[in-house]
């Protein structure tokens, strides 16, 4: 399979061959069709196996450019992973002109804030900070259609669980979640049983 097999537009397929990616990675080919049909999925997957780019493919897709408010969320465990999601999608939604911000701890709330304000596609965080924007009613969640919980099995263990669960709450019911992890502890599955909507399960 090739990416020009998927249903992708042109601005996509090009962000896709001026960063060299020729054909789909083995996760890739799995969930790029599914996130395209907006099914929910739970995906085990390592990093390396471009897994970032397996979703970030699909959501630049779909997300429509003409619109203010977030229609991704992505939850990371780390405020590394948030940023490298960031440039990633910014890659591969250049040509879309596709705008992702990243939210994270230790940086200064009111910048956040202020980019927030502006017209954003995604927003990629750590639960900590994205729970404070959500509180503090500085990140709109009503167009929000997409859910990415990223690295679960580290999310979780670094003590996330009760304020990704209260992210979740706050989000539109309607929405398509994708959960991708390495490892799958009772906790992970708790979550994927609780917060979707029967999954397609992608074992890599
Ligand atoms: P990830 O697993 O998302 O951390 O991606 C691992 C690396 O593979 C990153 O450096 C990506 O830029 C690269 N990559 C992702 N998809 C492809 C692809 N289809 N072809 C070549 N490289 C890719």
């Amino acid at each position: 399979k090739q990416f020009t097999d998927y249903p992708l537009g042109e601005e996509i397929i090009r962000a896709l061959h001026s960063l060299g990616y020729e054909t789909p990675t083995e996760v890739q080919s799995e969930v790029i069709p599914v996130v395209l049909q907006n099914k929910d999925l739970v995906a085990k997957s390592q990093t390396g196996s471009g897994k970032t780019a397996s979703y970030g493919i699909p959501l630049c897709e779909q997300v429509e450019w003409n619109e203010n408010k977030p229609q991704a969320l992505i939850l990371t465990p780390t405020r590394e992973l948030a940023l490298q999601v960031t440039e990633d999608i910014t890659n591969i939604g250049r040509f879309k002109r596709i705008k992702a911000t990243p939210l994270y701890g230790k940086h200064p709330f009111h910048i956040q804030k202020a980019e927030l304000k502006q017209r954003t596609h995604m927003v990629v965080g750590t639960p900590g900070r994205v729970l404070d924007h959500i509180e503090r009613g500085t990140l709109a969640l009503e167009r929000i259609a997409y859910l990415v919980i990223d690295e679960a099995d580290e999310m979780l263990n670094m003590g996330f669980i009760e304020q990704v669960q209260s992210i979740i709450q706050a989000l539109p019911k309607d929405r398509v979640t994708m959960l991708f992890s390495a490892t799958f502890p009772e906790d992970v599955a708790k979550l994927s049983r609780k917060y979707m909507n029967r999954p397609t399960e992608i074992e890599i």
